[in-house]
């Protein structure tokens, strides 16, 4: 299958050991680019079983899918692709695993479902319990549990979806249409992110239209669930890549990356997957289009609460999509703050859609190291462009007992402008 032919590119080099963050935190050899690819010739020669060998799926598994191999190799050997084409195989031989059968197939393409879940995690927020986690001896003995709650906002608040029109009209005249892509995690855990770039968006005289899509299909296809991915791909494709639009902009890093391959989501040779890439050029990140398409950003802007902010930069913008440049120019022009540059501010935070979840000892490691260059920097203002890495930069902060603001960059210019929330 795809992905493979990847294989006989690796020359053996070893480049890829500084830079993996799994062997950084390892330094084993089976947690780099080199020994995964190795370890997935070994397979497909026979030498392991895709059907019976539960060691060598788990070490297929703890790669990120992060892409710092592929852009410090010299074949630019693409292991990610490796990574997938073999978790589809132990998925086609194997079967689903539990949590892609409860999670990516049985609640993330049902919006409501989802939003239901989010509604069971307010009621317990509301009963008091995790107050009581974090105090010290109930906290040793829960250990795990405040870890994995550590993943939920502070406040949990409705679905960034509940409430608002499918269409939002611009003050005054519409200089662009658009289809706002809504991910799942942005939609139940990062609403308040969402409402403010809407606003803004609006204010600056876009048109937005949200579409009622379901989720975009990354999570299952990083599973190796390729089954899925391409069902999700079709349903979501004719809801927002019609002539209707200028442009396709989600908040979600990630989004954005799925988004942009999409052709090969619902099948690159098929008709959908020909229709889908004349479309592929039209789909931006949010910083992107606000700097982009919007023009001028530090029109009108006032000074914010913070004084210094620092950028993480998630995977699937930085290597991704090549995003660099867009977020830092619009954190520079928010007057009197001053942007501090993250040491490593484009390694993988650990996040890597559910690897906190499923690999929660390694993905605490690099949470943990993260969150004390975030801390070096001195920044009262954390900010990043992917719901997953803002969900795993909190969990890491409130961890390590640090609290700190976490902000999309577009987030703020909504605060900088002064702006009202939307009505719903
Ligand atoms: S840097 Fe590239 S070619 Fe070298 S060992 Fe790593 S994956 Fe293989
Ligand atoms: S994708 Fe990331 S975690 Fe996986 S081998 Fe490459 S650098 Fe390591």
């Amino acid at each position: 299958m795809s992905g493979y032919e990847e294989i006989s590119r690796c020359n053996r080099c070893g480049f890829c050991q500084s830079v993996c963050p799994t062997y950084l935190h390892s330094l084993d050899e089976v947690q780099v680019a080199r020994g995964r690819i190795y370890l997935v010739k070994l397979l497909l020669e026979g030498k392991y079983d895709f059907t019976k060998d539960e060691g060598v799926a788990e070490k297929v598994d703890e790669c990120l899918l992060c892409g710092a191999c592929t852009a410090a190799c010299p074949s630019s050997v693409k292991t990610d692709e490796v990574m997938v084409a073999a978790r589809n195989d132990f998925a086609t031989n194997r079967g689903l695993k539990l949590f892609q059968k409860l999670v990516y197939r049985g609640l993330l393409p049902y919006k409501d479902r989802l939003e239901k879940v989010t509604a069971l995690l307010k009621v317990y927020e509301k009963s008091g319990a995790r107050g009581l986690l974090y105090g010290k001896a109930l906290r040793r003995a829960l250990d795990k549990l405040v870890y994995f709650d550590s993943f939920l906002p502070d406040k949990l608040s409705k679905p960034a979806r509940a409430g608002l029109d499918s269409v939002i009209r611009p003050t005054g005249k519409a200089k662009a249409k658009i289809a706002y892509f809504l991910g799942c995690a942005s939609n139940v855990f990062w609403a308040q992110t969402v409402r403010r770039s809407l606003a803004y968006l609006s204010a600056r005289g876009v048109e937005i239209h949200l579409p009622p899509t379901t989720c975009c299909g990354e999570p299952h296809r990083s599973s190796g669930d390729l089954e899925e991915t391409r069902i999700l791909g079709l349903k979501n494709s004719p809801l927002i890549f019609n002539a209707d639009y200028d442009f396709i902009v989600t908040d979600c890093s990630t989004c954005a990356k799925a988004l942009s391959r999409y052709d090969e989501f619902v099948g690159a040779d098929s008709r959908e997957g020909e229709r889908v890439r004349a479309f592929l050029p039209k789909v931006l990140d949010l910083n992107t289009f606000a700097v982009e398409k919007l023009g001028i950003i530090g029109e009108n802007l006032k000074p914010t609460s913070f004084s210094r902010v620092t950028y993480h930069d998630p995977c699937h913008a930085v290597r991704g999509l090549g995003i660099r440049e867009a977020p830092r120019a619009i954190l520079k022009a928010i007057p009197n703050l001053e942007f501090t540059e993250l040491d490593g501010a484009d390694t993988c935070c650990g996040g890597a859609g559910s690897y906190g979840f499923s690999h929660p000892e390694m993905s605490g490691r690099m949470a943990a190291s993260k969150t004390l260059k975030i801390a070096q920097s001195g920044a009262n203002l954390l900010s990043t462009s992917c719901p997953a890495c803002a969900l795993q930069l909190g969990a890491g902060l409130k961890r390590a007992s640090r609290r700190l603001a976490i902000a999309h960059p577009v987030e703020l210019l909504f605060e900088s402008a002064n702006l009202a929330p939307l009505k719903t």
